[in-house]
């Protein structure tokens, strides 16, 4: 239930308004985000051109993302046990989405009429005090500084206005609030044209994505005996179109398709869809924002414009709310269009493909020909199915914004986003500074066969962190690279944009439960105590000391209680290496991290501890040279050098609940080093 005390004003200074948002379009998107704000306690009114919801559905196919959303909200219970989709296609070739993640609960595709979605939406929305206006199409936006002036006229011609503090357009893809707000849409004009209707009263073949010598067809029988038929005979381009098609151009185009006569039908409805593929320039203008197909047009296979769309909502709710409560958050809404607009415009690209391979004539056939050859390989298959779905993370240009510390909660045990492999960290997720190579990688994939999800930092060389990401997904495991420089200004605040970014994209929430201060630099070897600079004394301590203090105080908020830190020292800190001197002071550092944060955090039962390696082969070059590995080895109590996994064992081990015990420690992981 929505919190009951004083509603949020946006300013002190503006007029008073008479609700915080204005959602326009009561479709799936707008009614998901009227629930979702009003969960915040965001006063918010919905105004809807129709005067009754809709009859027909558009739309039926969920995905994994969205039914995890829905999940989250207690929506899939109001919409009560869905049938199975079965499998997905890509551009029409069969896919399994269940590829995306086997483990997943919502694997694969759901079925629900979109009206059953929307009447659920909308029964949630209003429980949870939204105010809904049907009948009233939005013709005016007026940005009056602290507030916008929504005019709105009636069926009969009388006109409303409704003051709000922001305005979103979930109103579709002919969004008359990204017209009136001068949004720049820009994309490809619609090459290709598809007709579809619901027909009763016809028995016709099923068929699945039929690509026949005059065209493709499609027909998908109804519970209630009538028959979804789609139909593009080859070539077939857009009508200026000022209403639906007449029926007898579907019964033309299927005639000439399939040869079967479908013109005894009634169509009980009639529409045209083409492959437009545009997108707003930006999702936020000031006051006004857009989610939906009001953002972004497309043609609409495979459901993935209704939940881009619903992934849009609820993307926005909780960074609405949190800018409405908060006037100084305007992050929160750049955010939004930081985080949303890359997904969108990567979804755009697929479903361009798609609608090539799906509606283009005789040539395209030997690409069909290759994609399905493709398709029969499991990483594409996975690549693929997890982009349809929703998992996948967003692309590599998207940057990250602050998420919403207000955002809507997610219950723990319900993220579904997580192996169903069960180890000791299922369920856990890990950042590890510096696991492109090294130590750091066997770390990471050590706690991901744990079954924790990693995030794999490096500096620079992306090619060996996608390796160590590659390497865990081989083993089952789930990782995702994250770049940022350490030691450098910005660092920190670079770091945990990806971080947050890719947490929240992959479990719907931005917890961390483990962090490993890995990344390390070194002195240059040959420089001796009276020869290190003070650029070189900065840059070491920036990177291994400073950085991981404030790695620490950055992740604070994230980490869940109960959760690791585990930093990486060096033996060095207990025997004398004068040409280290520099390096073994930045290490001390790290351990009085430990030491004083372990005391700081017991309250939350997080535990601190250092990891001190002796020489440990991180696959540089000096440990192919058997005589310098051998004197190394020397220094060792065991007479061999450490390996990566050596120290990975016992960061795992201090990452785990049977670690829970030690905190503020020093574990010597040197191979009895020290011993002397
Ligand atoms: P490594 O092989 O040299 O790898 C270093 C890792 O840290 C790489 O992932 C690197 O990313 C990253 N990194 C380096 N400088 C960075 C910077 N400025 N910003 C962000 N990331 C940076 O390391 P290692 O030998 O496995 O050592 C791991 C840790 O153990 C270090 O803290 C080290 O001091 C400590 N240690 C190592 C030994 C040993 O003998 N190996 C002994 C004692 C202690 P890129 O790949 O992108 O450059």
């Amino acid at each position: 239930m929505p919190p009951t005390s004083t509603p949020p004003t946006d300013t002190d200074s503006a007029p008073p308004t008479d609700t915080d948002v204005v959602i326009v379009g009561a479709g799936p998107v707008g009614l998901l985000l009227a629930g979702d704000l009003r969960t915040h306690g965001v006063r918010t009114t919905v105004l809807e051109q129709l005067g009754e919801p809709m009859t027909e559905s558009r739309a039926s196919t969920l995905h994994a993302r969205t039914m995890t959303v829905f999940e989250e909200r207690g929506i899939l219970d109001r919409l009560g046990e869905l049938p199975d989709g079965g499998r997905g296609h890509f551009g029409g070739l069969p896919l399994d989405l269940a590829a995306a993640d086997p483990g997943h609960r919502y694997a694969g595709q759901w079925k629900c009429p979109q009206t059953r979605i929307e009447s659920v939406l909308q029964e949630r929305a209003l429980e949870l005090g939204a105010r809904l206006r049907r009948g009233l199409r939005v013709v005016s936006l007026a940005d009056r500084g602290g507030h916008v002036l929504v005019e709105a006229v009636a069926d009969d011609g009388g006109r409303t206005s409704v003051t709000c503090a922001f305005v979103v357009g979930c109103d579709g893809g002919d969004s008359s609030v990204r017209r009136l707000a001068g949004f720049d849409f820009e994309g490809r004009a619609a090459t290709l044209e598809m007709l579809r209707a619901d027909v009763a009263g016809i028995d016709v073949p099923a068929r699945r994505f039929e690509r026949l010598p005059n065209g493709l067809a499609v027909a998908h029988r109804w519970p209630d005996g009538s028959t979804r038929v789609m139909v593009h005979v080859h070539g077939a381009s857009p009508k200026e179109r000022t209403g639906p098609p007449a029926f007898e151009e579907v019964v033309t185009a299927w005639a000439e398709v399939t040869g079967e006569d479908i013109g005894h039908g009634t169509p009980l409805w009639l529409n045209a869809f083409d492959n437009t593929s545009r997108q707003a320039t930006r999702y936020r203008k000031g006051r006004v924002l857009l989610a939906g197909d009001a953002a972004h047009a497309q043609m609409p296979v495979g459901g993935q414009a209704l939940n881009l769309g619903l992934q849009d909502a609820a993307e926005l709710g909780g960074r609405l709310a949190g800018r409405v409560r908060s006037q100084d958050r305007d992050d929160l809404l750049d955010g939004y269009d930081l985080v949303r607009r890359p997904i969108g415009a990567h979804t755009l690209d697929n479903i361009r493909a798609q609608s090539l391979l799906l509606l283009g004539g005789p040539e395209v056939e030997p690409l069909r020909d290759v994609f399905g050859e493709l398709l029969g390989l499991g990483p594409v298959r996975r690549h693929l199915a997890r982009m349809i779905s929703g998992l996948s993370g967003s692309p590599a240009s998207a940057a990250q914004h602050p998420s919403p510390s207000e955002g809507i909660p997610h219950d723990p045990t319900a993220s579904t986003d997580r192996s169903s492999k069960m180890g000791r960290l299922t369920d856990k997720t890990a950042l590890v500074t510096g696991s492109s190579r090294g130590i750091g990688r066997a770390t990471a994939q050590r706690l991901a066969r744990e079954g924790a999800l990693v995030i794999v930092h490096y500096a620079s060389d992306q090619a060996s962190a996608d390796e160590t990401v590659e390497l865990i997904e081989r083993e089952g495991g789930r990782a995702f690279p994250v770049r940022a420089r350490l030691g450098v200004p910005g660092d920190v605040h670079e770091l945990f944009l990806g971080v947050e970014r890719g947490l929240k994209e992959r479990t719907g929430e931005t917890r961390l439960d483990i962090l490993v201060n890995n990344a390390g630099a070194t002195t240059p070897a040959g420089l001796g105590p009276e020869e290190v600079t003070a650029e070189e004394f900065d840059r070491l301590f920036a990177v291994n000391a400073k950085a991981p203090f404030f790695i620490v105080q950055r992740a604070l908020p994230l980490l869940s209680d109960g959760g690791r830190i585990i930093n990486i020292s060096s033996g060095l800190t207990r025997f004398a290496s004068p040409d280290q001197v520099a390096y073994a002071m930045t290490k001390g550092a790290i351990e009085q991290l430990s030491l004083h944060f372990a005391r700081h955090l017991a309250p939350r039962g997080i535990t601190v501890n250092s990891v001190a390696p002796g020489i440990t082969n991180n696959g540089s070059a000096v440990f192919d040279i058997p005589e310098a590995v051998e004197q190394m080895a020397q220094l060792s109590a065991f007479k061999r050098v450490g390996e990566a996994a050596d120290v990975a064992d016992v960061v795992t081990f201090l990452a785990g609940d049977e670690a829970r015990w030690i905190t503020g420690s020093f574990v010597d992981a040197s191979g009895g080093t020290l011993l002397g």
